[in-house]
């Protein structure tokens, strides 16, 4: 394999089911990006996965390189059925030590934000967590200029700037990103990708380094699915009472959709973790959005504005969520809401 290639991590769920290995939507995303930038670099996309039985799994590979790859690197041993920090980490770095790839990408996951830093730490190279863009540019420090360096796009300081990252002196250029940030190429059934199998041995990964034992694992059911919902009804601090959240409830029912909530709405314990939109919680982009009561922040923002179309019900009409609704209604949530309800199933 050539130098300077992009490298991303596939992360799957390898050892937590005994059905088909899944691979997680975040790794196809990067893959994505990846190809993107690959064009430009005119190099190759290739992938790192790790776990037991790929052998079996054949299908599995062949469909992520449909997303682009060119290489997938498989490293498939019993002793890695279950994700233990150390031994993934010292693979994946000797991996890159081998490849050199220009960059490596990693969902922001738990287990990406485990061993990203352990690998930038063992590399001694730069690494931006939580990157919500990707691009390449020209970039002058003290009278040198690097051509197509990794610029890493991240909010900074609370969400109020967006910072450029770059490490064009530290190779490789490592970044985090969080699942749907990045959009999903479509799929071409004709790109095949090369495997490379690699044993952890030759990655000098020994019976010493697997410390841990994982005894079992066990799965929570999610609450809510706001990734793949093309409705999406998001609760604010001013439809956060009892009864606003009913009403919020009732509006995603009849229109089929799913219930989150800002930030703040999350905090107070009206809703669950998994249902929070923005920087800090989950990237979504259903068809419609509509923010009931929600200020629109630039936090929150960051996890909704690409939505296809927003419909905001504040009853303050210079609230900046009106800046990028598409339809606005300036009213209080709980005349609107049931409004709303009333009209979408007199229609019906
Ligand atoms: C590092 C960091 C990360 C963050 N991450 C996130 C994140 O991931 N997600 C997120 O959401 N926030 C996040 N925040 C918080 C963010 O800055 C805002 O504080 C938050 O988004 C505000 O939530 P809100 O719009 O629900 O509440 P508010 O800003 O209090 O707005 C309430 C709105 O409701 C309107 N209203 C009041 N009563 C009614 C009514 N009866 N009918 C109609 N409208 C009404 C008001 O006019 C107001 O516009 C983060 C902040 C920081 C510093």
């Amino acid at each position: 394999m050539s130098e300077n290639n992009i490298l991303v991590f596939i992360e799957n769920n390898n050892g937590n089911v005994n059905v088909n290995v899944n691979v997680l939507q975040v790794s196809l995303e990067l893959i994505s990006k990846a190809t993107e930038l690959a064009k430009t670099l005119n190099v190759k996309v290739c992938g790192v996965i790790l776990g037991f039985n790929f052998h079996l799994q054949n299908e599995m590979l062949e469909n992520i390189a449909h997303y682009g790859l060119d290489e997938i690197y498989v490293i498939d041993d019993p002793r890695l059925k279950h994700f233990t920090s150390i031994p993934y980490a010292k693979a994946i770095s000797a991996l890159i030590r081998k490849l050199n790839p220009n960059i490596v990408l990693f969902g922001a996951t738990t287990t990406g934000r485990d061993i990203a830093p352990r690998i930038a730490s063992e590399l001694k190279c730069g690494l931006t967590a939580d990157c919500t863009d990707l691009q390449l540019g020209e970039y002058t420090i003290k009278n040198k200029t690097y051509q197509n360096t990794l610029l890493q796009i991240r909010p900074a300081f609370g969400g109020n700037i967006m910072a450029t990252i770059v490490s064009p002196d530290s190779s490789p250029s490592m970044a985090t990103v969080r699942e749907g940030v990045m959009r999903l190429n479509s799929v071409d059934p004709n790109k095949k990708a090369i495997i490379v199998n690699e044993k952890l041995s030759d990655l000098n990964v020994f019976d010493s380094d697997f410390q841990t034992e994982v005894v079992e694992i066990i799965l929570k059911e999610k609450s809510v699915d706001l990734k793949n919902a093309k409705i999406i009804v998001a609760a604010g601090m001013g439809a956060s009472s009892e009864g606003a959240i009913t009403l919020i409830k009732d509006l995603a029912r009849t229109l089929g959709g799913e219930v989150a909530g800002s930030r703040p709405v999350i905090d107070a314990g009206v809703l669950t973790k998994d249902h929070q939109v923005g920087q800090t919680g989950i990237t979504v982009r259903p068809t419609l959005y509509i923010a009931c009561g929600i200020s629109g922040q630039i936090q929150h923002r960051a996890g909704m504005e690409e939505a296809k179309r927003i419909l905001a019900i504040n009853k303050d009409p210079n609230a900046p969520i009106f800046s990028i609704a598409h339809y606005s209604i300036v009213g209080d949530v709980m005349d609107v809401i049931p409004k709303i309800i009333s009209a979408y199933k007199n229609k019906l």
